[in-house]
C-alpha cells in the first residue's frame, strides 16, 4: 500500500517502527502533511522480528511447563508434540496482520507511505531512493537499530535475532552467544521447545545493570531448566563442521551445535542517512545525539527512538514520537520522562523491574531498606518442581519512598506495569502497606513483606 507522494510536506519521517508511526499520526491528527518512508515492513523491529513475535514464541514454549505441572493437578497428557513450522507460519499470518493494521492506520491518518529508503539532502528536502526529492518542514529520523555482530572469525555464519523467526527448521542445539534481554529470552524459549541450549556470555552474571538478586535468581532458573550456562566464556570463532558448527570459546571448549545466534547488542540504524554532510551529530556508539525534546544537532531534524539510544524500548520510542508531534505540530510541548520506566524480560521465569537496583539506590540514595521474599509460586505447590518466585523492594531508609521494585517469576511483567504506577507517583512503603492484599495471589507479596533483609 503505497500513497501518493506529495513533492512538499509538513514533516518527513524516516522510519516506519513504532515510534515513526506515532509521530506521524499525531502529526497528521494535528493538521500537518506528512510523509513517512519504509525500507523494510511498516511496523518496524518491534512488530516485524521483534517483541510481538518474541513474545507469541514465548507463550508458546510455556506450554511445556503447563505439561510438566499437568500430572500434579491430575491431568494425564498423551503424546504432546510440539510442530514449529505451525508455529512460525501462525506467527507470520498475525505478524501480516497488523503489518496491515499499520499501514491501513497510517492511510486512514492521511499519512503518505512510501516503500523504500530516504536520506537527508540538505536543507528541508529528503531524498528517495527513486531519484525523487521531497520538500520537509520538519524531519524526524526514526530508523531503529539493528543486530550488532562482534568481530570474530566466522561471525557471518551466525544468526541473529533477525532470522531466528523464520528458521526452516529448529536446530536440535544451539550456542547463544550475549547475555542481554534478546540472549536469555531466546535461550529460556528455545529450550522450551526442544533444542539445547548453551548461552555464553562474556561477563560474571547475565543481564548487566539489573539488580543482583533477579541476576542470580535467572541463571539458577536457567540452569534448572537445563540451559548451559557459560559465564565468564566468550566466543572467539565459528566453523562450519559437516551440517552445524563449532564454537571455539574463551573456556577452551570446542562446541559442536546446530546453530550459533549472536545475541550482542544492537547498533543505531544510521548508514545511508546522509548524517554527516547535514550536520547530525552521532556520539561513540553512533547514536544520534539529541536534546530532552529529541532535536539533533541540525536545525529542522529531529530524532527519536533505538537511533537515539535513550532507552530502547518501544513505548519509549512511542512516547518520544507522540511528545515530538505534539509538541511541533500541535502546540503542547512536553518532553519523555525517561526515569522510572519499567520494563519487563520475556526469560522463563519471567522479569519485571522499575526504577532502582539495589545497587543504584546504595550508591545514589545511601540509606536503603530492602525487602525481599522467595517462595513457590501457587501453582508448583502440587508438585515436585522446586521453581521458586522473587520479589524485591528497595526503599529510601530515610523518606519511605520505594525506589525500585522487582520481581521475578510468573506474570511479573503484568505486575510491574501497576507497580510501575505506584513508583512514578512517589508511593512510600507505608503506603504499600496500606494496600490490602489481592488474596491468594503472587502480587500480594508487595504489599505483605514486613521485615527488612540483613
Ligand atoms: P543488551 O544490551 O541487552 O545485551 C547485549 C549483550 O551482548 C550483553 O550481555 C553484552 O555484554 C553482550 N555483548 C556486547 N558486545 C559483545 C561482544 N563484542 N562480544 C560478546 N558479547 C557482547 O542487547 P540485546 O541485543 O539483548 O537487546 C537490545 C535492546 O533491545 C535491549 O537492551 C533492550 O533495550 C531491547 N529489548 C527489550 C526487550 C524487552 O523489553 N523485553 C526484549 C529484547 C530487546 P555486556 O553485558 O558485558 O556488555
Amino acid at each position: 500500500m503505497t500513497s501518493p507522494m506529495p513533492d512538499a510536506v509538513d514533516l518527513f519521517v524516516i522510519g516506519a517502527g513504532s515510534g515513526g508511526v506515532r509521530a506521524a499520526r499525531i502529526a497528521a491528527a494535528h493538521g500537518a502533511r506528512v510523509a513517512v518512508a519504509e525500507a523494510f515492513r511498516v511496523g518496524g523491529t518491534c512488530v516485524i522480528r521483534g517483541c510481538v513475535p518474541k513474545k507469541l514464541l514465548v507463550l508458546a514454549s510455556r506450554f511445556a511447563d503447563d505439561f510438566a505441572l499437568a500430572p500434579s493437578f491430575g491431568w494425564t497428557l498423551d503424546g504432546a508434540r510440539f510442530d514449529w513450522a505451525t508455529l512460525r507460519d501462525a506467527k507470520e499470518r498475525e505478524i501480516t496482520r497488523l503489518e496491515g493494521v499499520y499501514a491501513r492506520n497510517l492511510a486512514a491518518s492521511g499519512v503518505s507511505l512510501v516503500r523504500g529508503r530516504a536520506g537527508l539532502a540538505g536543507p528541508g528536502r529528503v531524498a528517495l531512493d527513486d531519484g525523487r526529492v521531497v520538500q520537509a518542514g520538519r524531519i524526524l529520523i526514526a530508523t531503529g537499530g539493528r543486530p550488532f555482530r562482534p568481530d570474530v572469525p566466522g561471525a557471518e555464519l551466525a544468526v541473529t535475532s533477525n532470522e531466528m523467526f523464520d528458521l526452516p527448521a529448529l536446530p536440535a542445539s544451539i550456542l547463544i552467544v550475549g547475555g542481554g534481554y534478546i540472549a536469555v529470552e531466546f535461550a529460556c524459549l528455545l529450550q522450551r521447545l526442544g533444542v539445547r541450549v548453551t548461552l555464553a556470555y562474556r561477563g560474571e552474571r547475565i543481564l548487566r545493570g539489573f539488580d543482583h538478586d533477579l541476576r542470580t535468581h535467572l541463571s539458577e532458573e536457567m540452569a534448572r531448566a537445563g540451559i548451559d550456562v557459560r559465564t565468564r566464556c566468550d566466543l572467539q570463532a565459528i566453523a562450519r563442521d559437516g551440517d552445524g558448527y563449532v564454537a571455539r570459546l574463551s573456556d577452551g571448549a570446542h562446541l559442536g551445535c546446530g546453530l550459533v545466534m549472536l545475541a550482542t547488542g544492537r547498533v543505531p540504524n544510521v548508514e545511508g542517512l546522509g548524517l554527516e554532510a547535514a550536520g547530525v551529530a552521532v556520539d561513540a556508539a553512533g547514536a544520534i545525539r539529541v536534546t530532552d525534546d529529541s532535536r539533533t544537532t541540525a536545525a529542522g531534524i529531529w530524532a527519536i527512538g533505538d537511533v537515539t539510544n535513550r532507552i530502547a524500548l518501544t513505548p519509549v520510542a512511542i512516547r518520544e514520537g507522540h511528545a515530538f508531534a505534539d509538541t511541533e505540530f500541535g502546540g503542547r510541548p512536553w518532553t519523555c520522562d525517561h526515569t522510572n520506566v519499567p520494563s519487563a524480560v520475556f526469560a522463563t521465569p519471567e522479569i519485571g523491574t522499575v526504577g532502582m537496583t539495589e545497587e543504584d539506590a546504595r550508591a545514589r540514595v545511601g540509606a536503603v531498606d530492602i525487602y525481599r521474599t522467595s517462595f513457590r509460586p501457587m501453582k508448583v505447590t502440587l508438585s515436585d518442581i522446586p521453581e521458586r518466585m522473587l520479589m524485591k523492594l528497595v526503599v529510601d531508609a530515610t523518606t519511605d519512598r520505594v525506589l525500585g521494585v522487582h520481581v521475578a517469576g510468573p506474570d511479573a511483567a503484568e505486575i510491574i506495569q501497576m507497580a510501575g504506577i505506584a513508583v512514578k507517583m512517589g508511593a512510600t512503603k507505608r503506603q504499600f502497606d496500606d494496600t490490602v492484599a489481592v488474596h491468594p495471589s503472587a502480587a500480594e507479596e508487595l504489599v505483605t513483606m514486613r521485615t527488612k533483609a540483613a
